[in-house]
């Protein structure tokens, strides 16, 4: 399988990616992408990346970050490494009241105008959404954007039946966590039932998130994520390898994976 989604280089997993990597190998997770935040940490991403033959990075000012030191050269620079397969994660959080919906719509338009530029510099690149309790908002600024919808994921979807109609009605991917695994959160099942499964990914958001059964076991790393598409599959009436087949080759067409090579599975 593969883990479209996680954070190899936060604070949890200093000293222990060669681990976790094992860990996934074991789980049957082949291919892993790490997230940047900012521009130093799609540094760290990249330096992952390309010390790990199962790791490809994404390069974006999150929006939680965005009062955080970046350099939007540097995003670009990163970019240019064939390991970096997305642009992101960028977006919005209203869930959370710093850094303030004034800097983070900023930064977005300003993001969202250099993957412009960039896309015609020949970085074009599929991008990562971060969206928390903000689609109303969201929605309309990608659109007027002008870059292709079905160029964005919205990771991490945790909302219900109204906020993914209009994800769908957009045009983007979507992609869910360890979240779809949690007993609490029925508008989200019916979100999830909503889904074209062409339009579906899986993902761990490691270090949070940890999905059922493993909910307690801290942090969430990215061998879990194979709970989470068990899960859907059971919710969607497929059986886990059809669903895990179908996830797999939605998320190499997407981010432009290549198939594994077997003789690097186990770094
Ligand atoms: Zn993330």
């Amino acid at each position: 399988m593969i883990d479209t989604h996680c954070h190899l280089t936060f604070p949890q997993f200093v000293d222990r990616v060669d681990e976790v990597m094992a860990n996934a190998a074991a789980a049957g997770v082949s291919q892993v992408i790490t997230i940047g935040t900012s521009s130093p940490d799609a540094r760290a991403c990249q330096r992952v990346a390309n010390a790990h033959p199962c790791v490809w990075f994404s390069a974006g000012l999150h929006p939680l970050h965005c009062d955080d030191p970046n350099d939007w050269n540097e995003l670009r620079e990163c970019a240019r490494d064939t390991r970096c397969v997305a642009w992101g994660e960028l977006g919005l959080d209203r869930f959370h009241r710093t850094p303030s919906l004034e800097h983070q719509r900023g930064a977005l338009h300003e993001h969202l105008g250099h993957i412009v530029q960039w896309t015609d510099q020949g970085l074009a690149k599929p991008i990562i959404i971060h969206c928390r309790d903000a689609f109303d908002d969201l929605i309309p600024i990608l659109k007027a954007s002008g870059l292709p919808p079905a160029r964005f994921v919205f990771h991490c979807f945790t909302a219900g039946p109204r906020e993914m109609q209009m994800l769908l009605e957009f045009g983007a991917s979507v992609s869910f966590t360890g979240v779809a695994t949690y007993r609490n959160a029925p508008a989200l099942r019916e979100a999830i039932a909503m889904v074209p499964l062409e339009r579906m990914m899986v993902e761990t958001d490691a270090p949070f998130l940890s999905p059922e059964p493993v909910r307690s076991v801290r942090p969430c790393e990215p061998a879990f994520v194979v709970h989470t598409a068990r899960a859907i599959a059971v919710q969607r009436g497929l059986a886990a390898t059809e669903l895990e087949s179908i996830l797999d080759r939605n998320a190499r067409v997407f981010f432009g994976l290549p198939t594994p090579d077997p003789a690097h599975a186990a770094s």
